[in-house]
């Protein structure tokens, strides 16, 4: 008896999605369905190659594709690796992929509908046959386990049934029932088109029957009239077999190496760059690589492995995930290298030993980057678009990458307080817009622009017309270390240490007015200092300040405050960092309070106007309000005592 089982709520919300929303291009369900049977046959060879009786004497590679006109099914044969029950349940019965759930439930959420283009981002794959066919039944056994063949079917109607059965040789059917209005899919001609567009290049045999009527003819080749028709059935192979990546460029059009691309990545969308090329000389090999237009939805989660280029030795599959062959910051790119220079029967851990894998991933990530510096040279409108897309994963490399970091540093754009939102400029501009006074590279970090250009420490820079460079990115904190210095210029963070902008020169003629304002202030901030103490390591007056009364600044060397804020959202563990409170010196605030404390040194609203201070410094850095309702409550006070003051006037 076949058990019946409901599918995962995510596999049902895809299922809709894939019936209702892509119903522009509803042929590549059969690219899919070719490019899941050559997957398989690929991972049956490589286990072949350490277990031969996996073979089953029946050692011909092949993809058969069947129809039946009158049962109106479509079936997709292969004889590669096929799968246990527990396999079937596990990769068609639910999404693994927690990025694709988190997805949908956005989706969800947002109840919007869903741009095509963004459908490709989840390898749609198998549930694709759902859009041309309201049944299908998946036959399969896994290779070398001869009583584990099991059927599979839904309707995708949010159940399915599992069921043991027989398959004399191991492999899988895909047989799709067609809706009514499908039966195009039937054809000949139409099958033929779609393998021929889509999976050309596909290296193992995709056949199908071909009928042909003949009529007989009379010895002058004349049709005899009520004659017998001879009906002749010959296999053909429907694609050409050609791997695209070991041809040469010449003979490949755009619309191939594109085509080719959505075969391997599974986009819907044609890339935003495709890199060939060979390499001789101490290793081998050629790369085909693409360049995405936009990230793969899982692309950011931690998760994630290194799928992102697909090894072949001699045009036979190895693997898809291999870590040795690309970078992490070049995670996004999808594609082949072929390399005469392994052994078939490469083993995971000669891997990565492999000599051979080093020199081709260095190759590879110099290229990239040489590719990209050549867009962002000749067109940087194009180049923003890859920067907006993948910029915060290739900021990694400068983490990750020493050898290539000047590279990296070159292709990094940021937006400043000269450019506009969403604009952005290179290091190499800024540095040329440097006024010859300007020593040091200056950056802000801050969650967003507005945020950025709000910050009080932004103050003194503006007024003296010096850029500040926006790090937007969580990750800039990160890798400004690993930047230290562009070009001889110290990156400097402006709300970090002790700032002055003042030349020798401005220096000495306001020598004495800094003087007198810290001979002035001195019991006023040590009292402040002692108010506070529990709260901040100092209060100090501030030299970047020309506007706001006070802002909270970090230690040269503790962690910045939005370091802080991310290992806090984190869930980490973050040591209490005491800041400094920075009071402007020409705030008429200042004189209100030496005032009072002149008056009284212990007078209480000294304590209560420090903590307001501190507490308006905490809200412009966007840190939370230790208690927000005191917070309320002392403003409530304020107004309250000046509001009387105003009516008794
Ligand atoms: P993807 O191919 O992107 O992983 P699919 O939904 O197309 O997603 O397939 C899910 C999984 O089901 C595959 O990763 C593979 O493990 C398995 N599978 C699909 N088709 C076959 C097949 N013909 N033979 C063996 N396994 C298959």
């Amino acid at each position: 008896m076949a058990k019946k089982r409901q599918f995962k709520t995510e596999v049902q919300r895809l299922l809709d999605l894939v019936i209702h929303s892509l119903y522009s291009n509803k042929e590549i369900f059969l690219r899919e369905l070719l490019s899941n049977a050559s997957d398989a046959i690929d991972r049956a060879r490589f286990e072949a190659l350490q277990d031969e009786s996996i073979l089953e004497n029946d050692p011909e590679w092949k993809i058969k594709i069947t129809t039946d006109n009158d049962a109106h099914t479509l079936t997709i044969s292969d004889n590669g690796i096929g799968m246990t029950a527990d396999e079937v349940e596990k990769n068609i019965g639910t999404v693994a992929n927690s990025g694709t759930k988190r997805f949908l439930e956005q989706l969800q959420e947002s109840k919007e509908k869903l741009p095509p283009e963004l459908i490709g981002q989840f390898g749609v794959g198998f549930y694709s046959a759902f859009m041309v066919a309201d049944k299908v039944t998946v036959i399969t056994r896994r290779a070398g386990d001869v009583a584990s063949a099991v059927r599979w079917e839904s309707t995708g109607d949010g159940y399915y049934t599992l069921e043991g059965c027989e398959r004399e040789k191991r492999g899988t059917d895909v047989i799709l029932h067609l809706r009514d209005e499908h039966l195009e899919y039937l054809e000949e001609w139409m099958i033929r088109k779609i393998v021929k567009k889509y999976s050309d290049f596909v290296e193992h045999p995709i056949c199908m029957d071909i009928r042909r009527e003949e009529v007989e003819r009379d010895e002058e080749g004349k049709e005899i009239e009520g004659g017998e028709k001879k009906v002749s059935i010959t296999e053909e192979t429907l694609n050409s077999r050609k791997a695209i990546w070991l041809r040469p460029k010449a003979e490949i059009s755009e619309e191939n190496y594109h085509d080719f691309y959505k075969h391997i990545s599974h986009d819907f969308e044609k890339p935003f760059e495709v890199i060939h090329w060979n390499v001789e000389g101490q290793v081998e090999f050629k790369a085909l690589v693409f360049i995405p237009q936009r990230p793969a939805l899982d692309l950011f989660m931690p998760e994630t492995k290194n799928r992102g280029l697909q090894l072949y030795v001699h045009r036979v599959f190895i693997t898809d995930n291999c870590e040795e062959l690309l970078p992490s910051y070049l995670r996004f790119l999808r594609g082949v290298v072929d390399s005469s220079d392994l052994p078939l029967n490469v083993s995971r851990e000669m891997l990565q030993e492999a000599k051979a894998l080093k020199i081709i991933r260095k190759n590879i990530s110099k290229k990239v980057l040489d590719v990209l510096a050549e867009i962002k040279e000749k067109k940087i409108e194009r180049y923003t678009a890859f920067w907006q897309a993948f910029g915060k994963i290739l900021k990694e490399g400068l983490h990750l990458d020493f050898e290539n970091r000047e590279r990296l540093q070159e292709l990094l754009l940021f937006e400043t307080s000269n450019t506009d939102a969403g604009k952005f400029s290179s290091l190499a501009e800024y540095v040329q817009r440097m006024p010859e006074t300007q020593k040091d590279i200056y950056y802000l970090t801050a969650e967003d622009r507005r945020a950025a250009e709000n910050s009080p420490q932004l103050e003194a820079f503006r007024s003296k017309g010096y850029e500040v460079v926006f790090m937007l990115d969580p990750i800039d904190e990160w890798i400004v270390n690993d930047i230290g210095t562009y070009k001889d210029k110290k990156l400097t963070c402006i709300s970090k240490g002790d700032v002055d902008l003042d030349s020798e020169e401005e220096k000495k003629t306001k020598e004495e007015a800094r003087k007198q304002a810290a001979a002035e202030n001195k019991d006023l901030l040590a009292c402040l200092s002692d108010i506070l103490k529990d709260k901040v390591k100092e209060v100090r007056l501030s030299k970047r300040l020309t506007e706001s009364a006070c802002c909270l600044v970090s230690d040269e060397y503790s962690m910045g405050v939005q370091m802080e804020k991310i290992l806090k959202a984190m869930q980490q563990d973050v040591p209490a960092t005491k800041r400094i409170l920075e009071l402007n010196p020409t705030h008429p605030l200042l004189a209100v309070l030496r005032q009072l404390h002149a008056q009284d040194s212990q007078h209480p609203k000294l304590t209560e106007y420090a903590t307001l201070l501190y507490e308006q410094a905490l809200l412009m850095a966007q840190l939370p309000l230790e208690d927000p309702l005191a917070f309320a409550k002392r403003i409530s006070a304020l107004m309250t005592e000046e509001g009387k003051n105003l009516s008794s006037k």
